[in-house]
């Protein structure tokens, strides 16, 4: 398997790719290795689990940079998903000991009573390439903590930082048949399905999803899915400074190339403000510098696959073709990379795939509304459900239609963001299940009832 720069196309490295032999092989080292692991008690694996957190920034140089290369990210921003992950296993690293204790419910009369929380046993970890940290990161840190061994299937896309966290873990002492990296595309992911597992734990678009989820669904064992999403951001009429909300819009639709699942994919605007928001956005997004992701000042690198830019014209075609505006951008930049100019579209609705399906780039409509009820029908008119948010100067008025809205997520005055402490889930097609936040610490254990007469 080949791993090209998505900037220069070139490629960078060759993988030899899991076989149906050598993943059956990792699958038989997993789970033996895991008995020993889920074994140890939970101090002596938080223990390990530190030394990787240390790791982390001891390299953190040369990790941003493999990020970078083989994804397209701007330098910085491989930085700052770095110090996310950080964060985020600190953050898991302080919470896990006080959520796998045993719980004792009674504890006097004629018979005691106790929950133990024990490792489901070997799990498939079959991640996604847009952020292969944090989403890697929210499975393989709280599956490790809590006992299990993990097959960690990275992205095709993010091998070499899939490879950077296989060999970070080993050195922090997490033994090499507790976690094994199973290397490949898509037949090579298949393959997992097709073992006994305890578990999948999945994170990439709804298509997948769904297909592992039917695939596994007769094992009657956990599957987890973190999905895609459509994610609305509402203006009301009431915000302060339409350049700053515009500002934060704009950031929430381009970060990461606008590769995120949960980026800003449509934006709404109440009419009072709707003329201004849609001039500062415009001139905000006229000054995004896209180029090389190394170079420091760059906004917007490419995009992480060639197949991409065609999807991202061919919904900018689709909605300009039934009469939506294109104000500016949308074009390829560069004879080498998958580089788009972000594009804004106004005079857009529902009909238009750039309002219904997942754009996953820098590209986004805006849509004039009347009034919250007119706001809340349209952001609820998605087969998705991962986050929402919206800006306004009053708290009581924006609860008011965050109450209403069918996802996982709400932001008040901010958008495009993840907490190690909430729990992270998709509704609807964005999802099943749940991670961060202790919910995603139980997450990867299962509770034992104890009944115990004296
Ligand atoms: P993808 O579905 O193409 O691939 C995800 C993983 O599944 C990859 O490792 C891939 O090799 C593997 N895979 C593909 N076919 C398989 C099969 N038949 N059996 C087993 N494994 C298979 O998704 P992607 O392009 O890597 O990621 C982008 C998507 O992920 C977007 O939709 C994005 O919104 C979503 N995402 C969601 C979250 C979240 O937390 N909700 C986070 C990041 C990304």
């Amino acid at each position: 398997m080949q791993i090209i720069n998505p900037a220069t196309e070139q490629v960078i490295d060759e993988i030899v790719e899991d076989t149906e032999v050598t993943v059956k092989e990792k699958y038989a080292l997993v789970r033996k290795g895991q008995r020993g692991w889920g074994a140890r008690t939970v101090e002596e694996r938080l223990e390990v689990i530190g030394r990787f957190f240390d790791l982390l920034d001891v390299e953190k140089e040369v990790l941003a940079a493999t990020l970078t290369a083989e994804t397209g990210k701007p330098l910085q921003q491989s930085n700052n998903e770095l110090n996310g992950a950080r964060a985020r296993t600190r953050w898991l690293l302080d919470h896990s000991g006080q959520w796998l204790k045993d719980e004792w419910v009674v504890t006097e009369g004629a018979t005691r009573e106790k929950i133990s929380y024990e490792p489901l046993g070997v799990i498939a970890n079959i991640s996604a390439w847009n952020y292969p940290y944090l989403v890697g990161v929210n499975v393989f840190i709280p599956a490790l903590i809590g006992g299990n061994g993990v097959l960690y299937k990275p992205s095709e896309y993010a091998t070499l930082t899939g490879m950077h966290i296989q060999r970070l873990l080993h050195k922090a002492g997490v033994p090499s048949d507790v976690f094994q990296l199973v290397a490949g595309g898509g037949a090579v992911g298949a393959l997992l399905l097709e073992l006994p597992l305890d578990g999948y734990f999945f994170t990439g678009s709804y298509r997948t999803g769904r297909l592992i989820a039917e695939k596994v669904a007769s094992k009657l064992v956990p599957c987890q899915l973190e999905l895609g999403g459509k994610d609305p951001l509402y203006v009301m009429d009431d915000v302060e400074d339409i350049g700053k909300v515009a500002g934060a819009a704009l950031e929430g639709v381009v970060y990461n190339n606008g590769q995120s699942c949960c980026a800003v994919e449509r934006i709404y605007v109440q009419e009072g403000v709707y003329d201004d928001f849609v001039k500062a956005y415009e001139e905000q997004a006229r000054k995004m510098v896209v180029g090389d992701p190394t170079k420091a000042g760059t906004d917007i690198g490419p995009l992480s696959r060639p197949g991409q830019l065609e999807f991202l014209q061919d919904q900018i075609a689709d909605a300009v073709g039934k009469g939506a505006r294109l104000l500016y951008g949308g074009g390829r930049i560069g004879g080498k990379g998958y580089f788009i100019e972000p594009a804004v579209l106004v005079d857009v609705n529902h009909g238009m795939k750039l309002m219904m399906e997942e754009s996953f780039g820098p590209v986004v409509g805006i849509q004039k509304v009347r009034d919250d009820a007119e706001a809340v029908q349209l952001m609820g008119d998605t087969e998705y459900g991962l986050t929402a948010a919206v800006y306004s100067k009053s708290y009581q008025r924006a609860e008011e239609v965050m109450r209403q809205l069918n996802t996982g997520t709400v932001y008040w005055n901010c958008c495009d963001r993840v907490s190690a402490g909430l729990p992270w889930s998709g509704r609807k097609n964005s999802g099943l299940g749940v991670t961060l936040s202790y919910q995603g610490i139980r997450a990867f254990v299962q509770p034992k009832a104890y009944h115990i007469r004296p």
